[in-house]
Protein backbone atom coordinates (compact mmCIF):
# COMPACT_ATOMS: atom_id res chain seq x y z
CA UNK A 1 0.00 0.00 0.00
CA UNK A 2 1.54 3.43 -0.99
CA UNK A 3 3.14 5.19 1.77
CA UNK A 4 2.21 2.45 4.09
CA UNK A 5 -1.30 3.61 4.22
CA UNK A 6 -2.95 2.15 7.30
CA UNK A 7 -5.62 -0.87 6.35
CA UNK A 8 -8.46 -0.33 9.18
CA UNK A 9 -12.32 -0.48 8.70
CA UNK A 10 -13.12 0.10 5.07
CA UNK A 11 -9.67 -0.21 3.62
CA UNK A 12 -8.58 -4.51 2.09
CA UNK A 13 -5.96 -5.06 0.27
CA UNK A 14 -8.39 -5.86 -2.59
CA UNK A 15 -9.90 -2.08 -2.18
CA UNK A 16 -6.73 -0.24 -1.96
CA UNK A 17 -5.26 -2.16 -5.01
CA UNK A 18 -8.67 -1.28 -7.51
CA UNK A 19 -8.77 2.41 -5.69
CA UNK A 20 -4.63 2.17 -6.33
CA UNK A 21 -5.55 1.21 -9.91
CA UNK A 22 -8.10 4.14 -10.87
CA UNK A 23 -7.11 7.00 -12.71
CA UNK A 24 -10.30 8.36 -12.74
CA UNK A 25 -13.13 8.64 -10.15
CA UNK A 26 -15.51 5.86 -9.20
CA UNK A 27 -17.51 3.93 -6.60
CA UNK A 28 -15.43 0.71 -5.78
CA UNK A 29 -16.88 -2.60 -3.90
CA UNK A 30 -15.21 -5.49 -2.54
CA UNK A 31 -17.49 -8.39 -3.09
CA UNK A 32 -15.26 -10.83 -1.16
CA UNK A 33 -15.84 -8.27 1.79
CA UNK A 34 -19.44 -8.15 1.31
CA UNK A 35 -19.88 -11.50 1.37
CA UNK A 36 -17.73 -12.22 4.43
CA UNK A 37 -20.20 -9.90 6.10
CA UNK A 38 -22.98 -11.36 5.56
CA UNK A 39 -21.41 -14.58 6.48
CA UNK A 40 -20.73 -13.30 9.80
CA UNK A 41 -24.47 -11.53 10.16
CA UNK A 42 -25.67 -15.05 9.54
CA UNK A 43 -23.07 -17.00 12.40
CA UNK A 44 -24.28 -14.21 14.94
CA UNK A 45 -27.55 -14.77 14.19
CA UNK A 46 -28.46 -18.51 13.42
CA UNK A 47 -31.31 -19.19 11.81
CA UNK A 48 -31.40 -15.40 10.21
CA UNK A 49 -33.40 -14.61 7.06
CA UNK A 50 -31.65 -11.89 5.21
CA UNK A 51 -33.64 -9.45 3.18
CA UNK A 52 -30.89 -7.41 2.01
CA UNK A 53 -32.65 -3.53 1.50
CA UNK A 54 -31.65 -3.22 -2.18
CA UNK A 55 -31.99 0.58 -1.74
CA UNK A 56 -28.10 0.81 0.24
CA UNK A 57 -26.56 -0.58 -2.54
CA UNK A 58 -28.86 -1.25 -5.80
CA UNK A 59 -25.43 -3.05 -8.13
CA UNK A 60 -25.88 -5.73 -9.62
CA UNK A 61 -22.92 -7.88 -8.70
CA UNK A 62 -23.82 -6.96 -5.19
CA UNK A 63 -27.31 -8.41 -5.25
CA UNK A 64 -26.27 -11.48 -7.39
CA UNK A 65 -22.93 -12.44 -4.84
CA UNK A 66 -25.86 -11.90 -1.89
CA UNK A 67 -28.62 -13.46 -3.85
CA UNK A 68 -26.26 -16.53 -4.26
CA UNK A 69 -25.28 -16.85 -0.76
CA UNK A 70 -29.29 -17.61 0.28
CA UNK A 71 -30.50 -13.84 0.69
CA UNK A 72 -33.23 -12.80 -0.06
CA UNK A 73 -34.00 -9.01 -0.67
CA UNK A 74 -36.10 -6.03 1.00
CA UNK A 75 -37.79 -4.29 -2.17
CA UNK A 76 -39.44 -0.43 -2.12
CA UNK A 77 -40.94 -0.50 -5.93
CA UNK A 78 -41.70 -2.90 -8.73
CA UNK A 79 -38.43 -1.55 -10.31
CA UNK A 80 -36.11 -3.27 -7.90
CA UNK A 81 -38.56 -6.41 -7.24
CA UNK A 82 -37.30 -6.79 -10.95
CA UNK A 83 -33.49 -6.02 -9.79
CA UNK A 84 -33.99 -8.48 -7.23
CA UNK A 85 -35.37 -11.18 -9.56
CA UNK A 86 -32.54 -10.47 -12.23
CA UNK A 87 -29.89 -11.00 -9.33
CA UNK A 88 -31.12 -14.49 -8.99
CA UNK A 89 -33.35 -14.65 -6.04
CA UNK A 90 -36.82 -16.61 -6.22
CA UNK A 91 -39.53 -14.74 -5.84
CA UNK A 92 -40.38 -15.95 -2.18
CA UNK A 93 -37.33 -14.68 -1.11
CA UNK A 94 -38.40 -11.17 -1.81
CA UNK A 95 -40.96 -9.13 0.00
CA UNK A 96 -42.41 -5.44 -1.06
CA UNK A 97 -41.28 -4.11 2.51
CA UNK A 98 -42.38 -0.74 1.55
CA UNK A 99 -45.85 0.78 3.13
CA UNK A 100 -46.11 3.08 0.66
CA UNK A 101 -47.33 2.04 -2.54
CA UNK A 102 -50.15 2.06 -5.16
CA UNK A 103 -52.70 0.21 -6.16
CA UNK A 104 -50.40 -0.11 -9.26
CA UNK A 105 -47.38 -1.19 -7.82
CA UNK A 106 -48.89 -3.52 -5.53
CA UNK A 107 -50.69 -5.56 -8.67
CA UNK A 108 -47.50 -4.70 -10.67
CA UNK A 109 -45.32 -6.54 -7.62
CA UNK A 110 -48.16 -9.27 -7.28
CA UNK A 111 -47.87 -10.34 -11.58
CA UNK A 112 -43.72 -10.63 -10.65
CA UNK A 113 -44.87 -13.16 -8.11
CA UNK A 114 -44.53 -11.57 -5.07
CA UNK A 115 -46.45 -12.68 -2.04
CA UNK A 116 -45.46 -11.03 1.33
CA UNK A 117 -46.15 -7.26 1.79
CA UNK A 118 -45.59 -4.54 4.94
CA UNK A 119 -48.72 -2.53 5.76
CA UNK A 120 -49.00 -0.17 8.72
CA UNK A 121 -52.80 0.66 7.85
CA UNK A 122 -56.35 -0.76 7.09
CA UNK A 123 -56.41 1.56 3.89
CA UNK A 124 -53.13 -0.60 2.62
CA UNK A 125 -54.50 -3.53 3.51
CA UNK A 126 -57.83 -3.13 1.71
CA UNK A 127 -55.76 -2.26 -1.64
CA UNK A 128 -53.53 -5.26 -1.24
CA UNK A 129 -56.58 -7.66 -0.72
CA UNK A 130 -58.00 -6.22 -4.04
CA UNK A 131 -54.72 -6.49 -6.21
CA UNK A 132 -52.34 -9.09 -4.72
CA UNK A 133 -55.46 -11.68 -3.55
CA UNK A 134 -54.38 -13.75 -1.22
CA UNK A 135 -51.18 -12.57 -0.47
CA UNK A 136 -49.25 -12.47 2.68
CA UNK A 137 -48.80 -9.14 5.15
CA UNK A 138 -46.53 -7.67 7.98
CA UNK A 139 -47.63 -4.91 9.91
CA UNK A 140 -44.70 -2.44 10.66
CA UNK A 141 -44.91 -1.11 14.24
CA UNK A 142 -43.60 2.39 15.03
CA UNK A 143 -40.62 3.45 16.53
CA UNK A 144 -39.20 6.22 18.33
CA UNK A 145 -35.70 5.96 16.47
CA UNK A 146 -33.71 6.80 19.41
CA UNK A 147 -30.15 6.25 18.81
CA UNK A 148 -30.20 6.16 15.23
CA UNK A 149 -28.17 8.73 13.16
CA UNK A 150 -31.56 8.91 10.97
CA UNK A 151 -35.23 7.92 13.06
CA UNK A 152 -37.13 7.08 10.21
CA UNK A 153 -39.45 7.64 12.97
CA UNK A 154 -42.36 9.76 11.01
CA UNK A 155 -43.38 8.30 7.81
CA UNK A 156 -43.60 4.44 8.59
CA UNK A 157 -45.41 2.33 11.30
CA UNK A 158 -48.93 1.80 13.65
CA UNK A 159 -49.22 1.36 17.31
CA UNK A 160 -49.79 -1.85 18.74
CA UNK A 161 -53.24 -1.90 18.88
CA UNK A 162 -53.17 -0.50 15.17
CA UNK A 163 -51.37 -3.13 14.11
CA UNK A 164 -53.81 -5.78 15.75
CA UNK A 165 -56.48 -4.04 13.98
CA UNK A 166 -54.70 -4.29 10.88
CA UNK A 167 -53.81 -7.83 10.76
CA UNK A 168 -57.04 -8.30 11.85
CA UNK A 169 -58.31 -7.10 9.13
CA UNK A 170 -56.28 -8.67 6.69
CA UNK A 171 -57.08 -12.11 8.20
CA UNK A 172 -60.81 -10.81 7.24
CA UNK A 173 -60.19 -9.98 3.96
CA UNK A 174 -58.14 -13.06 2.75
CA UNK A 175 -54.87 -12.29 3.32
CA UNK A 176 -52.29 -14.33 5.92
CA UNK A 177 -51.63 -11.81 8.96
CA UNK A 178 -48.17 -13.16 8.99
CA UNK A 179 -46.22 -11.20 10.65
CA UNK A 180 -44.70 -7.81 12.35
CA UNK A 181 -41.87 -5.81 11.60
CA UNK A 182 -39.89 -2.99 12.71
CA UNK A 183 -37.64 -0.06 12.31
CA UNK A 184 -35.05 1.05 14.75
CA UNK A 185 -33.42 3.75 12.97
CA UNK A 186 -30.58 3.66 10.24
CA UNK A 187 -27.52 3.50 11.49
CA UNK A 188 -28.50 2.48 15.21
CA UNK A 189 -25.77 2.95 17.62
CA UNK A 190 -27.83 1.38 20.98
CA UNK A 191 -28.76 -2.03 22.16
CA UNK A 192 -31.59 -0.50 23.73
CA UNK A 193 -33.24 0.86 20.90
CA UNK A 194 -34.00 -2.97 19.70
CA UNK A 195 -34.85 -3.84 23.03
CA UNK A 196 -37.66 -1.57 23.50
CA UNK A 197 -39.03 -2.60 20.06
CA UNK A 198 -38.18 -6.16 20.96
CA UNK A 199 -40.73 -5.45 24.62
CA UNK A 200 -43.40 -3.68 21.78
CA UNK A 201 -42.96 -6.84 19.01
CA UNK A 202 -43.63 -8.96 22.29
CA UNK A 203 -46.39 -7.26 23.61
CA UNK A 204 -48.01 -6.76 20.10
CA UNK A 205 -47.83 -11.15 19.97
CA UNK A 206 -49.57 -11.51 22.82
CA UNK A 207 -52.28 -9.02 21.54
CA UNK A 208 -52.72 -10.88 18.16
CA UNK A 209 -52.23 -14.51 20.35
CA UNK A 210 -55.28 -13.11 22.30
CA UNK A 211 -57.54 -13.08 18.64
CA UNK A 212 -56.34 -15.99 17.53
CA UNK A 213 -53.49 -14.41 15.12
CA UNK A 214 -50.09 -16.35 15.00
CA UNK A 215 -47.46 -14.34 12.58
CA UNK A 216 -45.05 -17.00 11.26
CA UNK A 217 -42.05 -14.31 11.25
CA UNK A 218 -40.98 -11.12 12.97
CA UNK A 219 -39.29 -8.77 10.54
CA UNK A 220 -36.20 -6.73 13.06
CA UNK A 221 -35.92 -4.17 9.77
CA UNK A 222 -32.36 -2.66 9.11
CA UNK A 223 -30.35 -0.02 11.53
CA UNK A 224 -27.71 -2.54 11.74
CA UNK A 225 -24.38 -0.21 12.07
CA UNK A 226 -21.62 0.27 9.87
CA UNK A 227 -17.53 0.11 11.60
CA UNK A 228 -15.86 2.73 9.62
CA UNK A 229 -17.99 5.76 9.83
CA UNK A 230 -16.75 9.17 11.93
CA UNK A 231 -18.98 11.50 13.03
CA UNK A 232 -19.61 15.38 12.46
CA UNK A 233 -16.38 16.26 14.25
CA UNK A 234 -13.97 13.14 12.81
CA UNK A 235 -14.42 10.60 15.70
CA UNK A 236 -15.01 7.43 14.74
CA UNK A 237 -18.42 6.18 15.58
CA UNK A 238 -18.40 2.79 18.23
CA UNK A 239 -21.35 1.43 17.99
CA UNK A 240 -21.83 -1.89 20.39
CA UNK A 241 -22.48 -4.37 17.95
CA UNK A 242 -21.68 -7.50 19.93
CA UNK A 243 -23.95 -6.31 22.79
CA UNK A 244 -26.67 -5.60 19.72
CA UNK A 245 -26.06 -9.32 18.47
CA UNK A 246 -27.30 -10.32 22.58
CA UNK A 247 -29.82 -8.30 22.54
CA UNK A 248 -31.20 -9.77 19.52
CA UNK A 249 -30.52 -13.14 20.20
CA UNK A 250 -32.26 -13.30 23.47
CA UNK A 251 -34.73 -11.20 22.37
CA UNK A 252 -35.87 -13.24 20.07
CA UNK A 253 -35.82 -16.54 22.47
CA UNK A 254 -37.87 -14.21 24.37
CA UNK A 255 -41.05 -13.58 21.49
CA UNK A 256 -40.18 -17.17 20.61
CA UNK A 257 -42.22 -18.15 23.91
CA UNK A 258 -45.30 -15.69 23.94
CA UNK A 259 -46.37 -17.04 20.48
CA UNK A 260 -47.90 -20.73 20.25
CA UNK A 261 -46.09 -20.98 16.75
CA UNK A 262 -42.78 -21.40 15.50
CA UNK A 263 -41.74 -18.00 14.97
CA UNK A 264 -38.66 -17.22 11.94
CA UNK A 265 -36.61 -14.11 12.32
CA UNK A 266 -36.12 -11.88 9.15
CA UNK A 267 -34.30 -8.83 8.89
CA UNK A 268 -33.48 -6.05 6.26
CA UNK A 269 -29.71 -4.98 6.92
CA UNK A 270 -28.89 -2.18 3.93
CA UNK A 271 -25.55 -0.47 4.75
CA UNK A 272 -24.66 -3.09 7.45
CA UNK A 273 -23.34 -5.36 4.79
CA UNK A 274 -21.95 -3.20 2.33
CA UNK A 275 -20.64 0.08 3.63
CA UNK A 276 -17.29 -0.64 4.75
CA UNK A 277 -16.76 -2.94 1.58
CA UNK A 278 -17.04 0.28 -0.81
CA UNK A 279 -14.76 3.14 -1.80
CA UNK A 280 -14.98 6.11 -3.43
CA UNK A 281 -11.85 7.16 -5.30
CA UNK A 282 -12.02 11.20 -6.04
CA UNK A 283 -9.74 13.78 -6.60
CA UNK A 284 -8.92 16.99 -4.81
CA UNK A 285 -9.98 19.80 -7.21
CA UNK A 286 -8.07 22.62 -5.01
CA UNK A 287 -7.02 23.03 -1.55
CA UNK A 288 -6.99 26.88 -0.79
CA UNK A 289 -7.60 29.28 1.84
CA UNK A 290 -10.28 31.97 2.30
CA UNK A 291 -10.69 34.94 4.26
CA UNK A 292 -13.89 34.72 5.58
CA UNK A 293 -16.05 38.66 5.69
CA UNK A 294 -14.49 38.95 9.81
CA UNK A 295 -11.15 38.84 8.33
CA UNK A 296 -10.12 34.98 9.73
CA UNK A 297 -9.14 32.57 7.34
CA UNK A 298 -10.29 29.19 6.51
CA UNK A 299 -8.87 26.37 4.56
CA UNK A 300 -11.00 24.61 2.40
CA UNK A 301 -10.82 21.16 0.52
CA UNK A 302 -12.70 20.71 -2.27
CA UNK A 303 -13.29 17.95 -4.04
CA UNK A 304 -14.61 16.15 -7.05
CA UNK A 305 -17.27 14.32 -5.00
CA UNK A 306 -19.72 15.65 -2.56
CA UNK A 307 -23.21 15.04 -1.21
CA UNK A 308 -24.64 14.70 -4.62
CA UNK A 309 -22.25 12.30 -6.10
CA UNK A 310 -21.27 9.66 -3.53
CA UNK A 311 -21.51 11.36 0.08
CA UNK A 312 -25.01 12.00 0.60
CA UNK A 313 -24.75 11.27 3.91
CA UNK A 314 -22.40 14.04 5.28
CA UNK A 315 -25.35 15.50 6.92
CA UNK A 316 -24.84 12.90 9.81
CA UNK A 317 -21.46 11.33 9.24
CA UNK A 318 -18.15 11.43 7.19
CA UNK A 319 -15.45 9.66 6.23
CA UNK A 320 -12.00 8.67 6.51
CA UNK A 321 -9.95 10.45 3.82
CA UNK A 322 -7.05 8.56 2.73
CA UNK A 323 -4.36 10.74 0.57
CA UNK A 324 -2.55 8.53 -1.17
CA UNK A 325 0.12 10.74 -2.84
CA UNK A 326 1.04 12.10 0.49
CA UNK A 327 2.86 10.30 3.70
CA UNK A 328 0.08 9.93 6.38
CA UNK A 329 2.91 12.23 8.12
CA UNK A 330 3.20 14.61 5.85
CA UNK A 331 2.34 18.40 7.65
CA UNK A 332 -1.21 19.05 7.67
CA UNK A 333 -3.77 21.71 7.91
CA UNK A 334 -7.44 21.95 8.71
CA UNK A 335 -9.84 22.58 6.38
CA UNK A 336 -13.45 22.25 5.82
CA UNK A 337 -14.37 19.77 3.33
CA UNK A 338 -16.70 20.59 0.03
CA UNK A 339 -17.98 18.95 -2.94
CA UNK A 340 -18.29 20.30 -6.05
CA UNK A 341 -21.85 21.67 -6.85
CA UNK A 342 -23.13 25.23 -5.92
CA UNK A 343 -24.99 24.03 -2.77
CA UNK A 344 -23.90 25.30 -0.05
CA UNK A 345 -25.07 22.43 2.33
CA UNK A 346 -22.46 20.08 -0.12
CA UNK A 347 -19.90 20.47 2.65
CA UNK A 348 -18.57 19.06 5.94
CA UNK A 349 -15.91 20.14 8.74
CA UNK A 350 -16.87 23.92 9.44
CA UNK A 351 -17.20 25.37 12.73
CA UNK A 352 -14.53 23.76 15.42
CA UNK A 353 -13.94 20.23 13.96
CA UNK A 354 -11.85 20.74 10.62
CA UNK A 355 -10.51 17.47 8.65
CA UNK A 356 -7.08 17.18 9.01
CA UNK A 357 -5.48 17.51 4.84
CA UNK A 358 -2.00 16.84 4.32
CA UNK A 359 0.13 19.52 2.47
CA UNK A 360 0.95 20.17 -0.08
CA UNK A 361 -2.31 18.57 -1.30
CA UNK A 362 -2.64 19.55 -5.24
CA UNK A 363 -5.22 19.68 -7.79
CA UNK A 364 -5.69 16.59 -9.12
CA UNK A 365 -4.43 14.47 -6.38
CA UNK A 366 -6.05 11.21 -5.90
CA UNK A 367 -8.41 11.22 -2.87
CA UNK A 368 -9.67 7.51 -1.03
CA UNK A 369 -12.89 7.99 0.67
CA UNK A 370 -13.87 5.00 2.66
CA UNK A 371 -16.52 3.00 4.34
CA UNK A 372 -18.88 4.79 1.70
CA UNK A 373 -20.13 1.18 0.13
CA UNK A 374 -24.23 2.37 1.48
CA UNK A 375 -26.37 4.98 -0.22
CA UNK A 376 -23.68 6.66 -2.31
CA UNK A 377 -24.53 5.37 -5.50
CA UNK A 378 -28.52 5.16 -5.06
CA UNK A 379 -28.14 8.62 -3.71
CA UNK A 380 -26.41 10.27 -6.66
CA UNK A 381 -27.89 12.72 -8.91
CA UNK A 382 -27.87 13.15 -12.94
CA UNK A 383 -27.27 16.31 -14.39
CA UNK A 384 -26.74 18.59 -10.78
CA UNK A 385 -24.17 20.71 -12.07
CA UNK A 386 -23.12 18.50 -14.78
CA UNK A 387 -22.15 15.97 -12.51
CA UNK A 388 -23.11 11.96 -13.33
CA UNK A 389 -23.07 9.04 -11.50
CA UNK A 390 -19.83 8.16 -10.64
CA UNK A 391 -19.14 4.48 -12.75
CA UNK A 392 -18.90 1.62 -10.36
CA UNK A 393 -16.03 -0.92 -10.07
CA UNK A 394 -16.63 -4.30 -8.25
CA UNK A 395 -13.64 -6.51 -7.15
CA UNK A 396 -12.72 -9.55 -5.30
CA UNK A 397 -9.97 -10.42 -2.73
CA UNK A 398 -7.88 -13.09 -2.46
CA UNK A 399 -9.52 -16.64 -4.48
CA UNK A 400 -11.10 -14.49 -7.27
CA UNK A 401 -9.71 -12.72 -10.24
CA UNK A 402 -9.55 -9.12 -9.73
CA UNK A 403 -11.70 -8.44 -12.73
CA UNK A 404 -12.77 -4.76 -13.04
CA UNK A 405 -16.33 -5.22 -14.10
CA UNK A 406 -17.07 -1.53 -15.36
CA UNK A 407 -20.61 -0.02 -15.26
CA UNK A 408 -22.25 2.98 -15.95
C1 LIG B 1 -33.79 1.45 4.14
C2 LIG B 1 -34.48 0.31 4.78
C3 LIG B 1 -33.73 -0.72 5.35
C4 LIG B 1 -32.23 -0.69 5.46
O1 LIG B 1 -31.84 0.21 6.42
P1 LIG B 1 -30.32 0.25 6.93
O2 LIG B 1 -30.34 1.26 7.99
O3 LIG B 1 -29.48 0.62 5.77
O4 LIG B 1 -29.98 -1.10 7.44
C5 LIG B 1 -34.42 -1.80 5.86
N1 LIG B 1 -35.77 -1.87 5.82
C6 LIG B 1 -36.51 -0.88 5.29
C7 LIG B 1 -37.99 -1.04 5.28
C8 LIG B 1 -35.90 0.24 4.76
O5 LIG B 1 -36.65 1.21 4.26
Amino acid sequence: MKNGTPPGPGLSAALAAALDASAEDRVVYDLTGIENQYDTLVRELPGLRVRFALKACPVDEVLRCLADRGAGFDAASPAEVAQALRAGAPADRIHYGNTVKSDRDIAEAHRLGIRTFATDSVEDVTAIAAHAPGARVFCRLATSGEGALWGLNRKFGCAPDDAVRVLATARAAGLTPAGLSVHVGSQQMTGEAWQQALDTLAGTLTALAGRGITPDHVNLGGGLPALGYRDRHGHLLEPPLDKIFTVLREGVEHLRGVTPAPLALVMEPGRHLVADHGAVRAHVSRLTRRRRPDGTDDHWLYLSCGKYNGLYEMDQLTHRLVFPARPEAAEHVRAIVAGPTCDSDDAYGGGRHPVPVPVPATSGDPVWILSAGAYATSYMTRGFNGIHPLPCVCVRGTGGPATPEERH
